[in-house]
């Protein structure tokens, strides 16, 4: 297979919040994986600017360790790290203050792409966006990356949105939810609308339910403080996992544009129904033999935040009304996995006789560990025993099925960047979805709020309180395994 690496145009990307964790974790080893592709153009120029005072040799001395620390096998190609190394710069700057702002101006070029990462607390969106027009540095072609969290509610997305739309055009404005980055997830896209096979299927006539778990083993580590504020449906749910649920759950667009994606995958968010209290499980990783409790861990002995949730939930609409969407996210799960499982009917009809289990086809997509999907076929088992079945998996783990391509796999950081400078939002979120999917998670969360909701407590290593079994048991149905 033919690897075909499209170099961007020329840019400057300044990076807000430079030296801060995701920019040494992700964005810049990212970047450095791009260059030296041969995407990240020669010329292409990288501008750190945070508040620490580093000169450009520091700040290139701070990259290179991070490199060294985070990235992949890459890093020992030490000659085109210093290359890349130097196409870095670096300005001190204020994002609530004049300094710094007029050296940034003075580096960035005319002529070529602008992009401004803000890596940095949404608190200093608004600041970073008027002090970039104030100082004419950005111009109407430039665009601007935001992180998550994009508001902790409906209003104060709406507030966010608000303060950026002042500045910029939507057009403009690139959310990331890395999530959309990941391989897997674009192929999910390019299985349901480039073959012929699943989407005659893919509707409640023939899916049973789907199910999309997002487990981590972690706790909350170093992020107590924010996350005891925000908890799995704040953190999770309302991003990533009901992004993966519209692209499951979307109509096909009658192009593959960014604009037309992003209205099919609005039209799923609207459509999702409220979810009833007893349709939901909230909780709490306890303490274990060797690891301390949620509360301990974001030293509040008293808190009701959740770091579990699970919930089934309805999207009302022709192609889904009798298929019920089950979410599952959580900290401190016996496994590290990200899958969607979209679960078919059973056959109506049994002719082997003597054959009583049951089979299922079920599509499995993993994002992670081991990106790739596998489809589980009913066949027969071998051997002289008659006609005996069992379900096998059709696997197609993209490492095996791709060779020399799938090792060079984008992470989601540097691909979002590239589309970033090709100014394609089909992988970014639109301020009205994200308006949309926190009109939908308000109500949920306020109900808690209201009820004083206590999380149930589950074991660290497991997969989650015992009520979240139920909640499908009650259905007849069973959450898949959780496998790393
Ligand atoms: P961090 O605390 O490690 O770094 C913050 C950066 O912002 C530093 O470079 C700091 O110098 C800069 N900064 C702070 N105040 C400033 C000011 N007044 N003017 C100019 N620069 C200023 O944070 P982080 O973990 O890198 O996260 C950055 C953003 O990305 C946050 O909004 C966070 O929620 C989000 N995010 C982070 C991660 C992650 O994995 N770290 C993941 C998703 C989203």
């Amino acid at each position: 297979m033919v690897s075909r690496v499209i170099p961007v145009d020329d840019f400057d990307l300044v990076i807000f919040g430079g030296t801060g964790d995701l920019a040494r974790r992700k964005i810049l080893p990212g970047l450095f994986r791009r260059f030296r592709s041969g995407q990240m153009p020669a010329d292409s120029r990288i501008i750190g600017a945070a508040r620490s005072e580093l000169d450009t040799s520091g700040y290139r001395a701070m990259i290179r360790e991070a490199i060294v620390e985070f990235g992949g096998d890459e890093k020992s190609d030490t000659d085109t790290l210093d290359q890349f190394l130097n196409a870095l710069e670096y300005v001190a700057i204020d994002a609530k203050g004049e300094g710094g702002w007029s050296e940034l101006k003075s580096l960035i070029r005319d002529k070529v792409i602008k992009a401004f990462y803000f890596s940095v607390a949404p608190s200093l969106f608004g600041d970073l966006a008027e002090r970039l027009h104030a100082h004419e540095i950005a111009d109407a072609d430039s665009r601007i990356v935001v992180e998550k969290p994009f508001g902790r509610d409906l209003a104060s997305a709406q507030a966010l949105n608000a303060t950026l739309a002042e500045h910029f055009d939507e057009r403009q404005i690139y959310r990331i939810d890395h999530y959309l980055g990941k391989e897997t997830v674009q192929n999910l896209m390019a299985v349901r609308f480039g073959n012929v096979l699943f989407e005659p299927l893919w509707n409640s006539h023939y899916v049973d339910h789907i199910q999309i778990t997002v487990a981590e083993t972690v706790g909350v580590g170093g992020r107590g403080g924010y996350y005891d504020k925000s908890g799995a449906m704040r953190d999770m749910v309302q991003n990533h996992l009901m992004q993966l649920l519209c692209l499951i759950a979307m109509e096909p667009p009658s192009v593959f544009g960014a604009n037309e994606v992003r209205d099919e995958k609005l039209k799923v968010i609207r459509a999702l129904q409220p979810v009833e209290a007893h349709h939901i499980v909230r909780g709490q990783y306890d303490a274990s033999d060797d690891a301390a409790s949620y509360r301990a861990d974001v030293e509040n002995p008293r808190s009701f935040t959740e770091s579990f949730v699970a919930m089934k939930c309805h999207v009302s609409n022709w192609r889904w009304s009798d298929t019920p969407f089950y979410l599952r996210t959580g900290k401190k799960m016996k496994a590290r996995t990200s899958e969607i499982a979209v679960v078919f009917k059973d056959l109506g009809h049994k002719m082997f006789e003597g054959d009583s289990a049951r089979h299922r086809n079920i599509l499995a997509i993993r994002l992670q560990p081991n990106e790739g999907m596998d489809l589980q076929v009913t066949i027969k088992e071998p051997g002289p025993g008659g006609m005996r079945l069992i379900d096998v998996p059709l696997d197609m783990t993209f490492a095996d099925a791709l060779g020399d391509d799938a090792e060079d796999a984008t992470d989601a950081y540097e691909r979002l960047i590239m589309d970033v400078i090709r100014g394609n939002q089909t992988l970014f979120m639109r301020g009205d979805e994200v308006e949309a999917a926190w009109a939908w998670t308000d109500p949920i969360i306020e109900g808690w709020e209201a009820r004083n909701d206590v999380p149930k407590l589950y074991d660290a290593g497991s997969a989650g309180p015992d009520d979240a079994m139920m909640l499908m048991h009650r259905d007849g149905r069973r959450w898949r395994d959780i496998k790393g």
